[in-house]
Order: structure tokens, then sequence, then C-alpha cells
């Protein structure tokens, strides 16, 4: 993995939370996206070589609003950049890893996203990410 992409915050009204965060980093979000198949919208704000991904629900079934019913507000996942996503899937499952989706897909910002469950890896959600070029 090459170094954290992004850290995603679960939040309940993305407008709202765009006016907190602009007012907290002193700088404006620079893209909004809808991700259809997730049930979510969301919002990216660039710091140097990070960034931070606000995420809001967009439906009752949408991992973000389950993810907010039962804790709340707050970070929802960290995200790695990763060069060969597949070759990254295949090393970690090996390694014994629970993979959510091995086939990975289309995330927002343009990037392919597979999910390691929290179960195995203490309780935090993992995201890869590999650019789309
Ligand atoms: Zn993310």
């Amino acid at each position: 993995m090459n170094k954290i992409e992004h850290i995603g915050i679960a939040v309940k009204d993305i407008e709202a939370s765009n006016t907190l965060f602009a007012k907290l980093f002193h700088k404006e979000h620079y893209k909004m996206e809808e991700v259809e198949s997730e049930g979510v919208k969301t919002s990216f704000f660039q710091l140097g070589e990070s960034k931070i991904e606000l995420l809001e629900a967009t439906r009752d079934d949408s991992p973000i609003a389950k993810f907010i019913a039962k804790k709340g507000e707050g970070v929802h996942h960290i995200a790695f950049d990763v060069t060969d996503i597949h070759a990254e899937v295949k090393r970690l499952k090996e390694e014994g890893f629970t993979v959510l989706n091995e086939t990975p897909k289309k995330g927002a910002d343009n990037k392919l996203v597979v999910f390691l469950h929290p179960k195995s890896t203490n309780g935090t959600l993992i995201e890869l990410c590999q650019e789309i070029i």
C-alpha cells in the first residue's frame, strides 16, 4: 500500500457538513459525487496529499445509514492507495483478511475500490483504492 488516500467520515447532512468542514479546513470541497450503487452522496476536500471524504446516505438501506444508526456520525473508513488492486486483494486474502467485494467496484473520485471487513482489521473498515487511468 502506498499511502493513506483519504479518510471517510459518515455525516447526516452533507450540505451542513460541507460548511462545517470548509470552516475547519479554511478551504472549500472540490467535488461532490453520488455513488448510486452504494446509496451515498460524497464530498471531497483536498489537504496536501490527503483527502477527506464526507458520506451521506441517500436511502435507508445504504451502508452509511446503517453505520450512523448503529454508531452515530464519525470516522467510517480509512482508504489506502494501491498500485495493483487485484494483486493486493489476492495477497490480503492469502494473509487471512476478509475481503467484502473480491471484484473491485467503481467508487467515487474515479477509483476502483475494495473493502476489507472490519472484523478482520481490528474494527476499522479499510478501503483499497486504485486510480482508474
Ligand atoms: Zn472512501
